[in-house]
């Protein structure tokens, strides 16, 4: 923690939670042989944890599970070739946030494709793919989409103003991911060993907080939707552990200051007037999760970049040795990787955990945190 005018980093406060969470421990029994398991869900928090060292400062008998909540990170390797595919057509402009451009496919990533003469172009938000669009009338623009329900709203919105203002060379390379089947895929995975999940925050902000309901009602674990100051993640710690201590099991919201119970309608509205759910989509190390991501509605298909381009999508197999499914779903640590720090670093990633700063790998590379 740091000492400064935020109080969400407040040094004394954060020992005081530290306090009461290590209280609590003890009065669960919990060591470092058996300790509580909690999953982040979301990677921001895990950067969060590891930026701020509180892995470090928290008792033994508590050990964080990173979970499957970075999207860059699960983005399979046929996904990546299709995006390389589709962006060395030499029609195509072809826009991306700056942290998938270093996400390796099987034969290379965007950057390499960039490197190697393909028009790709950083864009901060899909509306300045959009503004491409209409300053280059004589060029293909494609927006490559990610992420869950946080970005899917501007994604929709912009595909919603490129059909109003009738703007014909935009389209969308949609690989946008939703969370409800994610976590259902964690808790359905054999040896699961999560006993209360960090729910994501940025997420809940659109989708609120009665979704998860069913982990609490069919899985019997907790979970706390949680804000990503060091405070928040420390705080939400204590509100799992005062639940299992208390024998309950709820959906509590630590981030009330900024995560609205019922979400934000008005972005469920465009979302819903854009997307419909894919009957599957895969996972980077995870395979395929059933209804887990969103295509665009026919109505819509004229911005469908799967539709106007050869996009095919090949199963690839991840390389020999990643360990980067068992990583999301917490069975395996990254330092258990084999080629953690070696053969993949954040210069050089193998898989995309190391990638994104929000990735569990590049995180522990990072910041050297061993648990
Ligand atoms: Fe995947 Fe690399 Fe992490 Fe291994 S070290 S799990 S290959 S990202």
């Amino acid at each position: 923690l740091t000492a400064g005018a935020n109080p969400f980093q407040d040094r004394e406060t954060g020992r005081r939670l530290i306090a009461r969470i290590g209280e609590k421990l003890d009065r669960l029994g919990a060591t470092e042989r058996k300790p509580v398991r909690l999953m982040e869900i979301c990677g921001g928090h895990t950067h969060t944890i590891f930026r701020h060292g509180l892995s470090g400062v928290l008792p033994a008998g508590l050990e964080f599970l990173h979970g499957p909540g970075c999207p860059v990170c699960v983005l399979p390797m046929g996904r990546i070739d299709d995006c390389v595919a589709i962006a060395e057509d030499p029609r195509v402009i072809f826009t991306t946030f700056g942290d998938a451009m270093r996400v390796p496919g099987s034969k290379k990533s965007l950057m390499q494709a960039k490197a190697d003469g393909a028009d790709i172009r950083m864009v901060y938000s899909p509306l300045d793919a959009l503004e491409l669009a209409r300053r280059n009338p004589d060029r293909e623009v494609v927006f490559f989409g990610l992420g869950f329900e946080t970005t899917m709203p501007s994604t929709a919105l912009t595909v919603l103003k490129a059909e109003r203002e009738g703007i014909a060379n935009f389209s969308l390379f949609c690989n946008h991911i939703t969370i409800i089947p994610t976590i259902r895929a964690v808790l359905d995975t054999p040896g699961m060993m999560v006993d209360g999940f960090i729910g994501p925050g940025h997420v809940s902000m659109v989708i609120g907080l009665k979704p998860y309901r069913f982990i609490a009602s069919q899985y019997d674990r907790p979970l706390v939707v949680t804000g990503f100051e060091p405070l928040d993640v420390l705080q939400s710690v204590w509100m799992l552990l005062d639940q299992i201590d208390r024998g309950v099991v709820e959906i509590q919201n630590q981030y009330a200051r900024v995560v609205p119970e019922e979400g934000n309608p008005q972005a469920n509205a465009a979302i819903d007037a854009v997307f419909e759910t894919r009957p599957f989509f895969e996972w980077r190390g995870l395979g395929s999760i059933d209804e887990s991501g969103v295509a665009i509605r026919e109505r819509f298909a004229r911005f469908d970049a799967e539709r106007r381009f050869a996009v095919r999508s090949p199963a690839v197999a991840e390389p020999d040795s990643c360990q980067c499914g068992g990583v999301l779903t917490g069975t395996v640590k990254p330092w258990q990787c084999p080629l953690f720090g070696g053969a993949c670093t954040p210069e050089s990633p193998v898989g995309a955990l190391m990638v994104s700063s929000e990735g569990a790998c590049a995180a522990y590379h990072q910041y050297g945190g061993l648990r």
